[in-house]
């Protein structure tokens, strides 16, 4: 490609919006345009990196024996009603109207679809196992759209559906996806994890989780350093120590505390440590008003009180409705409470003397019980997991280290195809539910998320699996004939070679070049001026390493063929699983 016949516009600055780095430069390296929140036009240049590992994608996905279709974008609400999603999706959901006022939905995900495309003709066991997918746009009305492609509201996503006869058919189809999953993000050249996802309703061991690891990462992860254990710290159980108290503390005492709200004002207040104290946090489960109590020191874990009560929705109860119950910003604690659930932490149940909020303004209470003082409606694991944790596996120390979900693998059993009636018969001619797999990569994500992992300073560094361009050619002399006769020269030999391959042609100075070149991050740059040619040189750069050489301007291709050979197995795969 050459650069003056191709539209690629970099930006010397990113808008400021921008906050992370991925979105930065793929703003600044004219892969992306916003068009409104959450969703963002491919520019080409964008695009060719997208199609780089959704290429990579489809090949593993073949060569697992699933087989590719599109299924539609818009779907009718009667599927969603169907599998009981359209209400328990939320507003994640786009809904509308057609013309005909009938309800229907952008796809956020398939299953409803090709379920009921399935149910009526995969009638035999003859017909599975089967793997169907797609690579296909997704429509998410996320309630925080950010950071670019990372989480869009549109997006590309990889999604496949396994049908089989049996769980163990049905096991068989997962490890064929962890397997294919595990090799297409080897050979993409990243750096990444499985981890084990939730272990709620949906499938205990048989989720999966693919984190690339990135020190940006919205998600931790935490690592076992014994076992193999390694999970999402928003879904890692915690494991109650399970002591109870002998002896309950002296009488409740009331103690004012004027203007002292946060736990850290408490404790220097009180000059006591903060796991001496309570912290109440409140939601709204569906509705219903949650108080959940957690040691002063912890985090509650909204998953968790979501899970607790298998509900659709649990936020943060806003501030105005807080008085409203007895619950004063500041000052709220079990005491005085007007919710309709009190939950806490199982590490409450033992250690006793609590210091919590009265639940009056100026107030707090110290020798609170728990179980004397106040009225707790149950005890549950609902606090982040700390690196100080055990192991939930092995009780070994674990790590805590920051990743990126790219990719999502689920054993799904027969929730949609008991719900939607997808039943085949069996070699008794009984009929069975289908028992279904699966299996996404959110492939936009993957691209931002292999910059965040793979950038310096000065730009991107692709992985040469996912460079649009694995070469650029930089001519530092354009108006000089000679100088760009040598470049399409060394331009048609790097094509001859199958690598893909941008020509900076453009009458820029050779700064701005150098900078466009770092920018853009192809793995390998090669830069042709006249001073070089004078010498009989051309310069190579190898852009993760830094690191020049230079080569014969007349045996170009042989001295290329070997640095570039050294520098692709510097990239090539080492399985990270
Ligand atoms: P998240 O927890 O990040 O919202 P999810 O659990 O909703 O992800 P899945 O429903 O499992 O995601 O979707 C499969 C894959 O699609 C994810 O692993 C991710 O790579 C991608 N994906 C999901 N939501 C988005 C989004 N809003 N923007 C870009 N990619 C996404
Ligand atoms: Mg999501």
């Amino acid at each position: 490609m050459l650069w003056s016949s191709f539209y690629l516009p970099t930006l010397k600055e990113a808008p400021a919006e921008a906050e992370v780095v991925s979105h930065r430069l793929m703003l600044r390296a004219g892969m992306i345009r916003k068009l409104t929140s959450g969703v963002y036009a491919y520019m080409p240049y964008g695009n060719m990196a997208i199609n780089k590992v959704a290429d990579i994608v489809r090949q593993e996905m073949n060569r697992a024996g699933a087989v590719e279709l599109s299924l539609p974008m818009v779907q009718p609400a009667d599927l969603w009603r169907e599998s009981g999603r359209w209400v328990h999706y939320g507003k994640e959901l786009l809904r509308f109207k057609d013309r005909h006022e009938r309800e229907c939905c952008l796809g956020p995900t398939h299953e409803e679809v090709i379920v009921s495309i399935l149910r009526g003709e995969l009638r035999s066991y003859r017909q599975l196992p089967l793997n169907l997918y797609q690579i296909q746009t997704k429509f998410r009305d996320e309630i925080r759209p950010r950071f670019g492609l990372l989480r869009g509201r549109e997006f590309i996503m990889k999604d496949a559906y396994s049908f089989d006869r049996d769980d163990e058919g049905a096991e068989r189809s997962y490890k064929a996806m962890y397997d294919a999953y595990a090799r297409i993000f080897t050979r993409l050249g990243l750096r990444f994890r499985a981890v084990e996802a939730d272990s709620g309703s949906i499938g205990g061991k048989f989720s999966h989780e693919f984190m690339l690891l990135a020190n940006t990462g919205e998600d931790t992860i935490a690592v076992c350093s014994a076992c193999d254990y390694a999970t999402n710290l928003e879904r890692a159980a915690v494991t109650p120590r399970g002591g109870k108290n002998s002896l309950p503390p002296p009488p409740l005492e009331e103690i004012s505390t004027p203007g002292v709200k946060s736990i850290e004002e408490l404790c220097l207040f009180l000059d006591v440590p903060p796991d001496r104290t309570l912290k109440t946090m409140f939601f709204d489960v569906d509705g219903k008003v949650v108080a959940v109590l957690v040691r002063g020191d912890r985090v509650v874990n909204g998953i968790k009180v979501k899970n607790y009560f298998d509900a659709a929705l649990a936020e943060l109860l806003p501030p105005e409705k807080m008085a409203e119950i007895g619950a004063p910003a500041g000052f709220a604690g079990p005491l005085n409470l007007a919710a309709d659930y009190i939950l806490a932490d199982h590490e409450l149940e033992e250690g006793g003397g609590w210091i919590a909020g009265a639940g009056k303004t100026g107030f707090h209470v110290k020798n609170l019980d728990l179980e004397r003082d106040a009225r707790v409606s149950a005890y549950a694991d609902l606090r982040l997991l700390t690196a100080e944790d055990p192991c939930p596996r092995c009780g070994a120390s674990l790590e805590l280290t920051r990743g990126i979900e790219v990719g999502h693998t689920f054993k799904l059993g027969v929730k949609y195809s008991a719900a939607m009636k997808a039943y085949f018969l069996d070699e008794n001619s009984l009929e069975r539910p289908l028992v279904m797999g699966c299996y996404g990569i959110g492939v936009t994500r993957v691209v931002a998320a292999c910059i965040e992992q793979n950038h310096d300073a000065d730009g991107i560094i692709f992985p040469p699996a996912i460079a649009p361009f694995a070469v650029e050619i930089l001519n530092l002399d354009p108006k000089s004939g000679k100088v760009t006769e040598k470049a399409l020269e060394i331009y048609d030999i790097i094509r001859g070679s199958k690598l893909d391959v941008l020509l900076d042609d453009r009458e820029e100075r050779p700064g701005v070049k150098f900078k466009d070149a770092d920018l853009l991050g192809s793995p390998m740059q090669v830069i042709i001026g006249a001073r070089g040619l004078e010498r009989g040189i051309v310069e190579v750069k190898n852009r993760r390493s830094g690191a020049k050489a230079e080569l014969s301007a007349v045996n170009f291709a042989a001295g290329f063929e070997l640095w570039k050979d050294r520098l692709l197995e510097e990239w090539s795969p080492r399985p990270s699983v």
